[in-house]
């Protein structure tokens, strides 16, 4: 059977810019027949996420992702439809996910890779399943629960970083439903802080490549920071840092601001600002969704009923075809996205 992919065309270089150059479209082969155990798919949404930046890399600098091969089929989360089964869990018609998801339009994956979905979850709108009521919202809620701190009534106040895309956008909002009287968002566009408040309920937002984030968060965050959901890390995680309170904490979730460049994660802090951490006694330890995965089940359900609630608001920027991938990887990479990146294949 004939189907279209993208391979990954050549390496950005640890300190280059990824550009949609670094993928290509190609025509390929996959098998007319399917074996036992397997299911045949049709891709419906792939995932674009700052961790595939590491996989363009030769050496990924991490013990749990795996370098993409040059001319091989990059992957990541995807969601498709069974067109074919020989795996007894799965049937014809069935909606799949899995986070090992081959950019083809079509593939055939051993059915012991797939999760399936049920669609009513998020009444109907798929692509949720790799955001908001995936890896993503995941991210989110879980960062808070396992390393925020976060308690109801104790007047806490929250910052996010990177918070108007995928994570950030959410996780403001967890903050609230778990309990912090203030949460304010910095994010890089006027329109996407006009959205955090309007939208999302924070109470504020900054838009960091405009004045002065110090001199903005002093004003927006008059009590001292508590929690700062960390996205970003560089410049904006010194400045917030800087204002946090005795005993507060860091929810290392992820440092884009440093991805194109060859340094350890986590990149450590300049001295100054590891002084304050140090002094104030601030936590800042690694999070990784993936270790957490026991508390998947529970946790999805809980990100779906708020949604469905209207108590968790998503929004998606959605790229239409295969063959715009590389391009939907490299605007998210430079901000081109509000809420989730997600890449429709078919319908
Ligand atoms: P996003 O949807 O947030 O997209 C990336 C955003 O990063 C862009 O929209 C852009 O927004 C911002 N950005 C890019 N470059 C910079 C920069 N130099 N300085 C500040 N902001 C920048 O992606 P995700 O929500 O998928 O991921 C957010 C973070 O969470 C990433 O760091 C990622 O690695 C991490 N992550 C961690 C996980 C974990 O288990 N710990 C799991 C999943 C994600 P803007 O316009 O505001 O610049």
């Amino acid at each position: 059977m004939i189907i279209q992919r993208v391979v990954l065309n050549s390496r950005p270089g640890k300190n280059g810019v990824p550009v949609a150059e670094n993928f290509r479209l190609e025509q390929s082969t996959i098998s007319d027949t399917v074996q036992e155990g397997q299911v045949r798919v049709r891709t419906l949404y792939l995932s674009v996420d700052p961790y595939m930046r590491c996989r363009m890399n030769e050496d990924t600098g991490s013990d749990y992702l795996l370098p993409w091969q040059l001319s091989e089929a990059a992957d990541g989360g995807g969601i498709g439809v069974v067109e074919e089964s020989k795996h007894n869990n799965f049937a014809k018609g069935d909606f799949v996910t899995s986070f090992k998801w081959p950019w083809q339009t079509v593939a055939i994956l051993d059915g012991s890779s797939l999760q399936k979905l049920v669609p009513q979850l998020v009444d109907g709108r798929l692509s949720f399943f790799l955001g908001a009521a995936g890896l993503t919202g995941l991210t989110a809620l879980l960062g808070i629960k396992e390393k925020g701190h976060v308690s109801a009534g104790a007047n806490q106040t929250m910052v996010v970083s990177g918070a108007a895309g995928a994570c950030g956008s959410l996780a403001g909002q967890i903050g609230h439903l778990e309990g912090c009287s203030r949460v304010v968002g910095i994010a890089g566009t006027d329109e996407k802080c006009s959205i955090l408040v309007s939208e999302m309920g924070f109470d504020a937002a900054i838009n960091y490549k405009k004045g002065n984030v110090a001199e903005q968060l002093r004003e927006l965050c008059p009590g001292g920071v508590d929690v700062y959901f960390d996205n970003v890390g560089g410049d904006i995680s010194d400045a917030v840092i800087n204002q946090m309170n005795q005993n507060s904490h860091i929810i290392l979730c992820g440092q884009i601001s440093q991805y194109n460049k060859d340094v350890p994660y986590p990149p450590p802090l300049p001295p100054e600002v590891e002084k304050i951490q140090k002094e104030k006694n601030i936590t800042r330890e690694r999070f990784l969704v993936l270790n957490y995965m026991d508390k998947q089940e529970a946790s999805v359900l809980q990100l779906c009923q708020w949604i469905r609630e209207g108590k968790l608001k998503v929004r998606e920027t959605v790229v239409e075809g295969l063959e715009n991938i590389g391009a939907a990887f490299q605007s998210m990479m430079n901000g081109g996205n509000i809420g989730k990146q997600i890449v429709s294949v078919s319908k």
